[in-house]
């Protein structure tokens, strides 16, 4: 199964479908995957024709299916309903952006290691940040580096929710009771064998980001919170002081 949470994505829905439909045309052809493989859109409640389109494709092609949610609830919620969604009847999941940044032409390499060479799991990174805004990149160098600093999770500067999981992975990450799902920090705290294969960033194939400034500095903030005790640690000190 491939999950790909989506929010207004009608503009890059066309183009994915078709690269998708390629890719994974191919890797069945070369019996690489299952025959059933499928990808599974989660409609983060867009407020455009994402739903329409995704029903549209499931009519036309057994490849791709949906899964609706009542509101949006944000990247990493949706990724979580599709992994709860899929994960009974399937023996690997990969999670990936709707916007093609992560690229399809990686998917053939990520089955491999899991087949052949005996991975559990097969992350993604980019090596460059070309194409971002200066500013976002610098905040996010300077959270990869603080997030280090104070917690023990191991969270990787450029890695991205762009990976392949085994389902015993997969219920590992489903066993965790996070409310607020910082996948990044999860994927890493699960363990397992992973192989990390590195890139350079692509730019979204159309439409717009959907994470603003504010979003991203809420976002680490609940990652720093969630994988280290340094935040308690400094209210208890102050509790004391005062
Ligand atoms: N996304 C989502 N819900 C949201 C925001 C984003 O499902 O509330 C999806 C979005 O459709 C895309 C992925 O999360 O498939 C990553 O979003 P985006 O490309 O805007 O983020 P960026 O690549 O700029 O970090
Ligand atoms: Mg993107």
């Amino acid at each position: 199964y491939l999950v790909i949470p989506c929010y207004n994505e009608e503009e890059v829905l066309p183009e994915t479908t078709k690269r998708l439909k390629e890719k994974m045309g191919t890797l069945m052809k070369k019996k690489k995957i299952a025959k059933d493989s499928k990808v599974i859109f989660v409609n983060d409640g867009s407020k455009d024709r994402t739903w329409e389109l995704i029903t549209q494709y499931h009519q036309t092609d057994s490849l791709f299916g949906g899964i609706n949610l009542s509101r949006n609830r944000g990247h990493q919620n949706a990724l979580l309903a599709g992994l709860m969604t899929v994960y009974e009847d399937c023996d690997m999941v990969i999670s990936m952006d709707a916007d093609l940044q992560d690229p399809p032409a990686l998917l053939p390499k990520m089955y491999d290691a899991i087949v052949e060479e005996g991975y559990d799991s097969v992350a993604t990174r980019r090596v460059s940040r070309v194409g971002e805004p200066p500013i976002r990149s610098f905040f996010a160098r300077m959270f990869y580096k603080i997030i280090n600093k104070i917690s023990n999770a191991d969270i990787v500067d450029g890695a991205r929710d762009y990976r392949l999981m085994t389902r015993q992975m997969v219920d590992a990450i489903l066993s965790m009771g996070e409310y607020n799902r910082f996948s990044k920090g999860i994927f890493g705290w699960v363990g397992f064998q992973t192989k990390w294969l590195a890139y350079e960033n692509v730019e979204r194939v159309a439409g717009e980001t959907k994470w603003n400034f504010w979003k991203l500095f809420l976002y680490s903030l609940e990652g720093i919170v969630a994988f280290s005790t340094v935040p308690l640690t400094i209210a208890s000190l102050f509790g004391i002081l005062f």
